[in-house]
């Protein structure tokens, strides 16, 4: 069973440190099953439980899972249905639909895996649990504890961040450890903010590029989870601690904490994109979206470091806008500004020779 969780472990081993006793039993509880999760091989009975629908377009099933931790829960609401009372179902469905939207109207593409697969997702999950997260199947949120967060269905960015996180799955399946780890939050962090830019219609320099605004309560000294525009800077909370992501190569982190450091060495590709989107403008899901998309469907593989991923992307640049275009440039220079420097006149064959030593993806 894979576990993506939004918020890192990072934070929770802040609270245990630093939190009051009942916030530190709450930090423990969501670790302790976080942890479990990733080595519980009966939560797959669960998921055999999901209500079975056709193949189609865009079909969402929401769970309630009525504060357990048993996965999907019941069947509360699907495709169509109205409105209720629960806020968080409304979220949740609302949420997948603009995502589903996202992909279908700005990339042609049908769902998380390209053939229309259900969107599932279940609230609720656990009692004051403090994430949210894709386990390979379906969404997952909690509630939140109310001291520290609020319910994660709030953040349309978390949720397509989460979803993100199923199209990089059935695309280039990026290993979640190391810098094939940090590309995949990457990736789930830059398409979830464009997710939110596209639903509130932002270009470039209007959006705020925070990921998980909304999320932290009041009490949180704090914007967001992650910021791309500036790395290192959303929060800085007495009990949270502060942001630990880099912006640049030459602060990356060397840590066995996190798969590697998977959420904290994303600023760097988180960067990268924002440098780049910057500077061609306009809505950034359009171009440099684009470029970044063709990259992880048609390029990346599993075993994909930061350097290949900028090759790859200057290729796809290439490919989608011309050799030396001002879109080419601007992601080229969009990876210098984090230390990542890459030729263009040997892009083309280095990434032919990437490609087929992955066994994955052979061509340009
Ligand atoms: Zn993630």
């Amino acid at each position: 069973m894979k576990f993506y969780g939004i918020v890192p472990p990072h934070i929770f081993k802040e609270i245990a440190q630093r939190g009051s006793m009942s916030q530190k039993e709450c930090a423990f509880n969501t670790l302790a099953v976080s942890e479990q999760f990733r080595g519980r091989r009966s939560a797959l009975a669960g998921i055999a439980g999901l209500a079975a629908v056709p193949t189609g377009g865009k079909r969402r099933t929401i769970y309630d899972a009525k504060n357990r931790f048993q996965l999907p829960g019941r069947l509360v609401r699907g495709e169509g249905d109205r409105d209720g009372k629960d806020a968080a179902v409304n979220e949740a469905y609302a949420g997948a639909g603009v995502v589903y939207d996202f992909y279908e109207n700005v990339y042609a593409r049908n769902s998380l895996d390209g053939r229309g697969a259900r969107l599932d997702g279940s609230v609720h999950y656990g009692r004051d649990y403090d994430n949210a997260f894709w386990n390979g199947h379906q969404m997952v949120y909690g509630d939140g504890d109310g001291e520290f967060f609020g319910r994660f269905t709030g953040a349309l960015d978390v949720i397509g961040h989460e979803l993100t996180h199923g199209v990089v799955q059935f695309e280039a399946d990026l290993a979640y450890q190391d810098q094939s780890g940090a590309l995949n939050e990457s990736f789930a962090d830059i398409f979830g903010s464009l997710i939110k830019q596209y639903a509130n219609k932002q270009k470039a320099g209007d959006a705020d590029w925070l990921v998980g605004e909304g999320l932290f309560t009041s009490k949180v000294k704090g914007r967001a989870l992650r910021s791309l525009k500036n790395p290192g800077t959303a929060y800085d909370d007495p009990i949270l601690g502060r942001d630990p992501q880099p912006a640049h190569m030459r602060d990356y982190v060397r840590t066995s904490d996190d798969n590697g450091g998977v959420h904290i060495n994303s600023g760097i590709p988180n960067k990268a994109f924002y440098e780049t989107a910057a500077r061609l403008g306009g809505y950034a899901w359009q171009k440099t979206g684009r470029i970044w998309y063709v990259a992880l469907t048609e390029k990346l593989s599993e075993e994909t470091n930061f350097e290949q991923a900028a090759r790859l992307t200057v290729a796809a640049a290439q490919e989608l806008f011309g050799v030396k275009s001002p879109e080419q440039e601007a992601v080229q220079e969009g990876w210098a500004g984090v230390g990542i420097r890459i030729k263009t006149n040997e892009s083309s064959s280095q990434t032919n020779r990437w490609t087929s030593r992955s066994g994955k993806r052979v061509g340009a």
